[in-house]
């Protein structure tokens, strides 16, 4: 396995001239980055003309030396040559990520858009701005398009995330509606929703009920101040709501099938960060940690000159985080379907988490 300090680097200082097929460029989570395989395991890499890493061949070099660990981007999926009868490409309904998920954002559009309310480190509307998606995936269509990627492409998990609606709910009852069309089209499809904790907790169990495996409620930072410095709108909804909405979905979906992502360099105290991470693995919650990537396009690079965080950070804390994943016995590739079970963005795997 690669070590987890490389690992950590590439994930920070990115590779450069990646030539990958199967990349992102904005949209919501981390973007801006391309798809390999790295020794084997799932990356999301960013995609850097600063970076001391390049592929040549099959191997990853760093300053022209070849450090020995293979390296093969991931094949463009042939579902993307596909398009609905009414002349929508499958590509802008779901797309590829690492070699084996199904992504989509259902409802590509946020109430908390508004330059005031955004999240600093999102660009969830560029995409959609760049006509590369679509605002909002019609059920029938996400069923279409995830049976094509089962059947030409083996994808073996999906995940739905959703911008935030105005609606009580937050985007929570689309989501019902898309895994129960896509579930009756290809049922042994694995699926994880993400989403806000929804104003009614009831919404998680007809997550659940409509098919859904496991489930992402994302609070990025469990740091009230970090929390309203970089995502104004999304920081109104108080802590107390995340932990109730989480122990609620571990009731429901059951534990380490529940999720949420930690985001390394907002400034948070790393050994604050740790000790939250060790409070939602003792909720059966599988606390996803991931760098904080400066993307063009979003508040963080156009305004505040964000920089990614160090590598020795991220090794730190990824580090400190897997032993605690280790000794509760939670991996993410446990989980039947989501981010943790994919890993790419993260270098949990790497650490043995
Ligand atoms: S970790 Fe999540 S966002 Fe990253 S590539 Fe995998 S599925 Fe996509």
């Amino acid at each position: 396995m690669t070590a987890l300090s490389t690992r950590a680097d590439l994930a920070v200082r990115g590779i450069r001239g990646l030539d990958a097929p199967v990349r992102r460029r904005s949209g919501a989570g981390p973007s801006d980055d391309g798809h390999v395989l790295i020794g084997g395991f799932g990356g999301a890499i960013p995609v850097r003309s600063d970076s001391p890493y390049e592929v040549s061949g099959n191997r990853l070099l760093m300053n022209g030396t070849d450090l020995g660990i293979d390296i093969e981007p991931v094949r463009r999926p042939k579902f993307y040559d596909l398009q609905t009868a009414e002349g929508v490409s499958y590509e802008k309904i779901a797309r590829l990520h690492g070699s084996n998920v199904l992504a989509t954002t259902v409802v590509q559009t946020c109430i908390r858009y508004d330059a005031d309310q955004r999240c600093r480190f999102c660009s969830i509307e560029a995409s959609l701005a760049a006509g590369s998606t679509v605002a909002v995936k019609r059920p029938e269509q996400l069923a279409e398009v995830a049976e094509a990627a089962v059947r030409l492409d083996g994808v073996s998990q999906m995940i739905m995330t959703t911008g935030t609606s105005a609606a009580k709910d937050r985007g929570a009852r689309h989501l019902v509606r898309c895994v129960a069309a896509v579930k009756a089209a290809v049922s042994d499809l694995t699926i994880q929703v993400q989403c806000e904790p929804p104003g009614d907790l009831s919404s998680i169990t007809e997550l659940f009920a409509a098919g859904a495996e496991s489930i992402g409620i994302h609070v990025e930072s469990l740091d009230d101040e970090v929390r309203s410095r970089w995502m104004p709108g999304k920081s109104t909804v108080p802590l107390g709501e995340y932990r109730a909405a989480w122990r609620e979905a571990v009731r429901v979906f059951g534990r380490n099938q529940v999720s949420t992502y930690l985001l390394v360099g907002l400034g948070e105290d790393p050994n604050e960060l740790v000790a939250g991470a060790e409070e939602l693995i003792g909720m059966g919650v599988y606390p996803f940690v991931v760098p904080f990537r400066p993307l063009a396009g979003t508040l963080a690079v156009d305004e505040d000159g964000a920089q990614a965080p160090s590598a020795a950070l991220l090794e730190d804390v990824t580090s400190r985080v897997a032993k605690a994943l280790w000794a509760a016995g939670m991996r993410g590739a446990d989980q039947k379907a989501g981010c943790a079970a994919c890993g790419a963005c993260s270098v949990l795997q790497n650490a043995g988490g």
